[in-house]
């Protein structure tokens, strides 16, 4: 339902851009801890944040969730096996009606884990690999981190655990094994998840070399419309403006069906825009989860009509909608510019012409080494409350 207009005079699309009473898609970062140091983690993951949500601040977000009814939620990190309370969250989710998807690198999925995981309803895993070779995911997760995600596949098989996922970075290195990641997925009867890979996190540092070249995503984009089976999450948008849309809403859901909690209980407009800039409010505020998803002047504005900007006189406007605003921000290019991968070529005549030493960077970190692999020492905890709007 819109937050502010009658639902049954307002088509679907509409709908979902004037922002809903709860998020269709929530992501719940449980930790910013993590056993690995992907070089493209959207959220620099690594050390866990001294003011991390305790238990009962976390069991309240479910109570939250459910009273608001959230279908599901998406759990990730860091690496959420890592947060000691993590199958009583799952569970108290579970017994409260709202369903748990997670994402894990496998590292903590034992076999005994498969098989607890296995007994529980409303439960989905998805299991993060980057290559279909260990050369290639091991050059991006870190050594030994393929054979860890295989075993934990393995584990979920042999429990009988039914359908997981296995979620992949399209990057230059991998998208030629796409036929390999779907014969991997096959032969687990799993199902693939491709998504793309954004200038977040430690991928503000990664994203020129590793993002696919426009070539590569020509080639992305006609392999998935022979494959609807394939999800994407609305990842690829950006890519339906080569013709057919792909399947998905095809827009930018940050703030009106999307949003994320990260391990303190901030609350951002997406799970790749982790940035003060983005920075709604935060569940330990007056009004809890609720009142920052109804009520934040940010998601408020990001639920406004947008100009197209740049893309105004583009023709395929409607199917791309100017992409992605994360891959823009990170970029340097301004938010009603053209998306850095453009496939008509305007987001290399904006990354061109910006300034390149204004680059946002990455503004929270929790990574445990520098770019150098020198320690980053602990910060001293800094409260971030909801950022002035001008
Ligand atoms: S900012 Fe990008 S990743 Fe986030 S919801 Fe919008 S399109 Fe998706
Ligand atoms: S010009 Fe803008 S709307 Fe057109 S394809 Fe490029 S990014 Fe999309």
């Amino acid at each position: 339902m819109s937050v502010d207009t009658p639902t049954e005079v307002l088509p679907l699309r509409q709908r979902f851009t004037q922002g809903l009473e709860a998020p269709i898609c929530l992501t719940w970062e449980l930790t910013y801890a993590c056993n690995l140091a992907c070089v493209h983690c959207l959220s620099s993951s690594g050390r866990r944040d001294p003011l991390e949500l305790t238990p009962a601040e976390a069991r309240h977000i479910v109570d939250e969730l459910a009273a608001m009814n959230v279908f599901y939620v998406n759990i990730g990190g860091g690496e959420p096996m890592l947060r000691p309370d993590f199958f009583d969250l799952v569970g108290y989710a579970v017994e409260n009606k709202v369903g748990v998807k997670f994402s894990t690198n496998g590292t903590r999925l034992t076999a005994e884990r498969a098989r607890r995981l296995a007994g529980m309803d409303y439960v989905d895993v998805q299991i993060s690999i980057d290559g279909a070779l260990a050369s290639t995911n091991d050059a991006v997760r870190g050594e030994g981190s393929f054979a860890a995600a295989r075993a934990a596949m393995d584990n979920l098989a042999a429990a009988n655990f039914g359908q997981f996922k296995i979620s992949v970075v399209v990057t230059r290195e991998n998208v030629t094994q796409l036929d390999k990641f779907s014969e991997i997925a096959e032969s687990y009867g799993a199902q693939l998840r491709l998504t793309r890979f954004r200038p977040s996190g430690r991928g503000v540092e990664t994203w020129d070399a590793l993002h696919p070249t426009s070539e590569q995503q020509r080639m992305l984009y006609h392999w998935l419309l022979e494959r609807p089976d394939v999800l994407t999450g609305d990842s690829f948008f950006h890519l339906s403006a080569l013709g057919q849309p792909l399947d998905g809403l095809n827009l930018c859901g940050a703030g009106r069906v999307v949003c994320l909690i990260d391990p303190v209980g901030d609350v951002y407009a997406c799970p790749f825009v982790i940035d003060r800039e983005f920075l709604a409010g935060n569940v330990r505020d007056e009004g809890g989860f609720a009142g920052v998803w109804r009520q934040s002047d940010l998601f408020r504005s990001l639920r406004e009509p947008h100009s197209a900007g740049a893309c105004a006189s583009c023709g395929s406007y409607d199917a791309c909608q100017g992409g992605c605003m994360a891959a823009k921000f990170f970029t340097g290019i301004p938010l009603d510019g053209p998306d850095p991968e453009c496939v008509f070529g305007h987001g290399e005549e904006a990354l061109a012409a910006r300034d390149a030493g204004a680059l946002p960077g990455a503004a929270i970190g929790h990574s445990k080494v520098d770019r150098h692999g020198a320690p980053i020492p602990v910060p001293t905890p800094v409260r971030f409350r909801t950022p002035a709007r001008a």
